[in-house]
């Protein structure tokens, strides 16, 4: 597939990629890098406050490679372990930094820029050679945009060998989440009064660091002018995880009944999107298996892993995010807020777009009598239909969207 990840990842400050006429890397930072913001979205009023920070370079031992990484220092432990969950597929509670400071392991929220780095683990900036001053070379100049470069080793299992021993522990881990699920609907109904999760201008200022730092992740399939943005879960809402990872089941069998006729049916309407809260690597493979990857009667535009979600803090509590704007930021010729929906099985990733998310009942212990993806398909071409032009406007969560009664395309 053409969205292969790259060994590289380069959170390129804005300002670099401004001064950099080539697309060209260096060998050094082999491969594309999906991370980096491409100079012509850059708006320079988004772009000050995020990205106005000094950056660090990390350097990254992991198993017989080497990994880098550069991001800015007010960003925190747990941007940079997400950044490595999307390299290696390692979990960011199992990660372990290894020689990158003295003793105990700096906490998910400290800020970079604070970490009392181990002496040894920094390596001075290499003076800048007669070659290097004249290069155009866009992973060069935000090399010399870091103060310090940081080594360390990172440790720790991918989630994919985890998956297969410890079944059973990880789906016990998802079960805890679906009854952590938060009602999005009904909290911006109750409280009035309280500034909602969508318009808190914290959250706010995190989308526009996530969009700026992520937007250029890889696409399949171009979007296609004129068609609505069908965004998809992957765990427990298009297939039973727990089945898609018992090597003993075939994969076909793991996904949701219905899966590929509905999207064949509505394909020709609906551009596709799958989020998911995993990694780049793992994701691949479960789509793979799934079918979805090179199927012949529908196309996937693009695929979004965990990277691009952030935690928000709301009255209910702290979780991440699958804020849309990510996407419409992208292309706001094609989709937006009236024609894009999105279906997960837990309603707290909706907090964002509260009124584009329809929750869908989780997919578990694969029931063959799973109808969902049946009435999904007859609500989506309902949506289809020219009489619709502002997907927000109607109720998809709870079960209306199951009864609602307008004509098909
Ligand atoms: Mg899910």
């Amino acid at each position: 597939m053409s969205a292969s990840k790259s060994e590289s990842t380069d959170r390129t400050s804005p300002q670099a990629s401004h001064n950099s006429s080539s697309s060209s890397k260096s060998s050094s930072e082999a491969g594309p890098s999906r991370l980096t913001p491409p100079s012509d979205r850059m708006d320079d009023d988004m772009g000050a406050d995020a990205s106005a920070a000094p950056m660090v370079a990390f350097s990254i031992k992991y198993q017989r490679t080497f990994l880098s990484a550069r991001l800015a220092e007010d960003e925190t432990v747990a941007d940079l372990k997400a950044i490595l969950f999307s390299m290696t597929d390692v979990p960011p509670e199992s990660q372990k930094l290894l020689g990158m400071v003295k003793g105990k392991q700096p906490s998910d929220e400290t800020h970079l820029g604070t970490i009392p780095y181990a002496p040894a683990a920094l390596r001075s900036r290499p003076a800048a050679t007669k070659a290097e001053n004249i290069t155009t070379d866009t992973a060069a100049d935000a090399d010399k945009a870091c103060k310090i470069t940081v080594q360390f080793t990172l440790l720790g299992t991918p989630e994919a060998s985890r998956f297969k021993d410890q079944i059973i522990h990880n789906v016990s881990a998802t079960d805890q989440d679906a009854v952590q699920d938060l009602d999005y609907v009904d909290l911006t109904k109750k409280e009035e009064t309280k500034v909602k999760p969508h318009d808190d201008p914290k959250n706010l200022a995190k989308l526009e660091k996530t969009i700026q730092r992520f937007s250029d992740f890889p696409i399949i399939n171009p979007p296609r002018p004129g068609k609505k943005l069908l965004v998809l879960d992957l765990d427990y809402c298009i297939a039973d995880t727990k089945r898609l990872l018992d090597p003993n089941s075939p994969a076909s069998l793991a996904a949701r009944p219905g899966l590929h006729e509905m999207l064949k049916a509505v394909y020709p309407y609906y551009d596709i999107c799958v989020w998911s809260q995993t990694s780049w690597r793992w994701l691949e493979i479960k789509l793979v298996e799934l079918n979805m990857l090179g199927n012949t009667d529908y196309n996937i535009s693009f695929v979004i892993d965990r990277t691009p979600m952030f935690k928000i803090h709301s009255a209910v509590g702290t979780h991440e995010v699958k804020a849309l704007e990510f996407i419409w930021r992208r292309w706001p010729e094609v989709y937006g807020r009236h024609n894009t929906i999105h279906i997960d099985d837990l309603s707290r990733n909706f907090a964002m777009n509260p009124r584009n998310g329809l929750k869908i009942k989780a997919y578990k212990d694969s029931p063959n009598f799973d109808t969902e993806f049946v009435a999904l398909r007859r609500y989506l071409l309902q949506l289809a239909h020219p009489s619709v032009t502002d997907f927000t406007k109607y109720e998809h969560m709870r079960s209306a969207w199951k009864h609602f009664q307008g004509p098909e395309v």
